[in-house]
C-alpha cells in the first residue's frame, strides 16, 4: 500500500512538482533530485528550475503495476536525460509502446498517479509525453 505522510509529501512538493533540482556553484553540475554534497565537494549550490524537456535515454514496458498503480494496466517507464542534465526515471504517459525510440524528445506534463484507497483522494505528479517534434522514428 502507499504510505502517505503528509509532511514529507509538503516538504517535497517543490521538488516533486515543480521539477526544482539544485545547481553546483563550484563546478556547475545539475541535480534533481536535490544533492546536499556534489561530486566536486562543494556544499555550495543554487536552486535550478529544471524546464521539463528532455530526451529518452531508455525505456520499458511494465505489465505487473505495483499496488497503487494496478488500475493503469500495462504502463511504460523511462529514463529521460533532462536538457539540464540530470537524468530522471518516470512514467511515460499518452505513448504507444511500439513507436517509442532511444533519442525521443519529451516533455514533462502533470497527470493523475493513483486513488488513495481510504478517502478517494487522487494523487497527481509529473510524467513524460512525446513532443510533436518527436511523433516520428528518427531516420
Ligand atoms: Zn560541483
Amino acid at each position: 500500500m502507499q504510505v502517505h505522510n503528509p509532511i514529507s509529501a509538503w516538504r517535497k512538493y517543490a521538488q516533486r512538482y515543480t521539477l526544482q533540482g539544485v545547481k553546483c556553484v563550484e563546478c556547475g553540475k545539475s541535480y534533481y533530485p536535490s544533492k546536499h554534497l556534489c561530486k566536486c565537494g562543494s556544499v555550495e549550490f543554487t536552486e535550478l528550475k529544471l524546464s521539463g524537456h528532455g530526451k529518452l535515454l531508455t525505456f520499458t514496458k511494465l505489465h505487473a503495476a505495483s499496488e497503487g498503480f494496478a488500475s493503469d494496466g500495462d504502463y511504460c517507464l523511462g529514463i529521460i536525460q533532462l536538457d539540464e542534465g540530470p537524468r530522471i526515471m518516470a512514467q511515460l504517459a499518452e505513448v504507444d509502446f511500439e513507436k517509442l525510440h532511444i533519442g525521443m524528445i519529451v516533455l514533462a506534463v502533470f497527470r493523475k498517479y493513483f486513488v488513495a484507497d481510504e478517502k478517494d483522494i487522487i494523487h497527481y505528479g509529473l510524467k513524460f509525453v512525446p513532443t510533436q517534434a518527436s511523433a516520428g522514428r528518427p531516420a
